[in-house]
């Protein structure tokens, strides 16, 4: 790296390190790819809904076209299901991008960013990017501490991040506490609620509400259509927020950020009320299941309201090679500080019964 001049804080960047793809996996171990699973990277069991490979397979022959670079259809689409204006809402390639273009319109050197302990991975690398100081604040019971998060707010403080339900712990911060974060965060700091999982909860808080009252300037929403519309390979999230805030981000998106087959895509996958339902009845039996064999096999977890669950195995990287070379892939957690765990998406019946004999098989449970 020396021989280049990079930026001095390039080399010190802490790396994301995705699941692993299931051709990777196969690869590596002489595997048969058709037989690996892959409970990795929280993605939808069921697939994308058909519907929306339907309105894909019809924009194929536009592709010599550039995308609608204001993808006029789907905002509108989405703006009316979430009962919002199209000018509260940005899109990203996934919702990661828009956390970049978070920091790129606010954040400088020597800012401050807040963080929850066992903070989604992508918060403390785009702080990092931009020179800012990351101050985390420990978790309690492995859930945000947020009266703690607010005590830990400066003048120097710029943005503070708070995925609910979190990954990659599953845990779901109380409306009451939601309240007490929007009540308390100052105009000078920019509050990012990530709500990539928020379309699994039974009975979800409705987190627009306060965008639509147009009372905080300084609040984005993020969601995603990478995890319960089951399109993570087609890179499309979205952010809430006013009108203003919003129009600054558009300052920073390239024009032609969304392709084309997204937005057909994502346009047609929010028509598909029954894709959504059937994801949900799978994750609901599913978690259910993951999580009382691993009570009855004596294991440790934290209750999910998301579509993956942490389990304690022990040595988290040893069971995660073990499991792998059985064709299931999982997530290590060693990079959250949790070595002693795994997370595991909820897939298929027959694949969360295959990962759980498993895991008996490696434990001798
Ligand atoms: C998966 C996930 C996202 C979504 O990422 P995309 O870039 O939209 O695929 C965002 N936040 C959290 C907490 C996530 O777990």
């Amino acid at each position: 790296m020396s021989a280049h001049p990079f930026n001095p804080h390039v080399a010190t960047l802490p790396v994301y390190i995705p699941g692993r793809p299931i051709e990777e996996v196969a690869r590596e171990l002489g595997l048969d790819p058709t037989g690996v699973i892959k409970l990795a990277s929280n993605e939808n069991p069921l697939g994308p809904s058909p519907r929306a490979l339907a309105a894909m397979d019809r924009t194929l022959k536009s592709l010599h076209l550039y995308p609608d670079g204001s993808a006029f259809q789907l905002k509108r689409a989405l703006a009316q299901r979430l009962g919002v204006d199209s000018s509260n809402l940005i899109l990203g390639n996934g919702s990661n991008e828009i956390i970049e273009f978070l920091g790129h319109a606010f954040l400088r050197p020597g800012d401050e960013v807040v963080v929850s302990e066992y903070c989604f991975a992508v918060y403390p690398i785009v702080a990092a990017l931009f020179g800012t100081r990351l101050v985390t604040v420990p978790a309690q019971r492995f859930g945000a501490d947020i009266p703690g998060m607010l005590r830990a707010i400066t003048p120097a403080t710029r943005m503070l991040f708070l995925a609910n339900p979190n990954n990659p712990t599953g845990t779901l911060a109380t409306r009451e506490e939601i309240a007490a974060l929007l009540a308390g965060v100052p105009r000078h700091v920019v509050l990012v609620l990530d709500e990539a999982y928020v379309e699994f909860l039974e009975d979800p808080a409705d987190g627009l509400a306060l965008i639509r009252a147009g009372t905080h300037p300084n609040v984005i929403v993020m969601r995603t259509f990478s995890k319960i519309f089951g399109l993570a390979g087609l890179r499309l999230g979205y952010g809430v927020a006013q009108p203003e805030l919003i129009a600054g981000l558009e300052r920073i998106r390239q024009p032609f950020n969304i392709n084309s087959l997204a937005q057909a895509g994502a346009l047609a996958a929010l028509e598909d009320a029954d894709h959504l339902e059937a994801t949900r009845v799978n994750n609901r039996k599913g978690l259910d299941d993951l999580q009382s064999a691993f009570a009855k096999m004596g294991l440790e977890y934290i209750p999910s309201f998301a579509n993956f669950v942490m389990v304690r195995v022990g040595d988290g990287a040893r069971v995660f090679v073990e499991l792998q070379r059985r064709g299931v892939i999982t997530r290590p957690t060693a990079g959250y500080a949790l070595p002693e765990w795994l997370r595991i998406t909820v897939g298929l019946p027959a694949e969360n019964h295959r990962c759980l004999e498993a895991l008996r098989e490696i434990l001798g449970r």
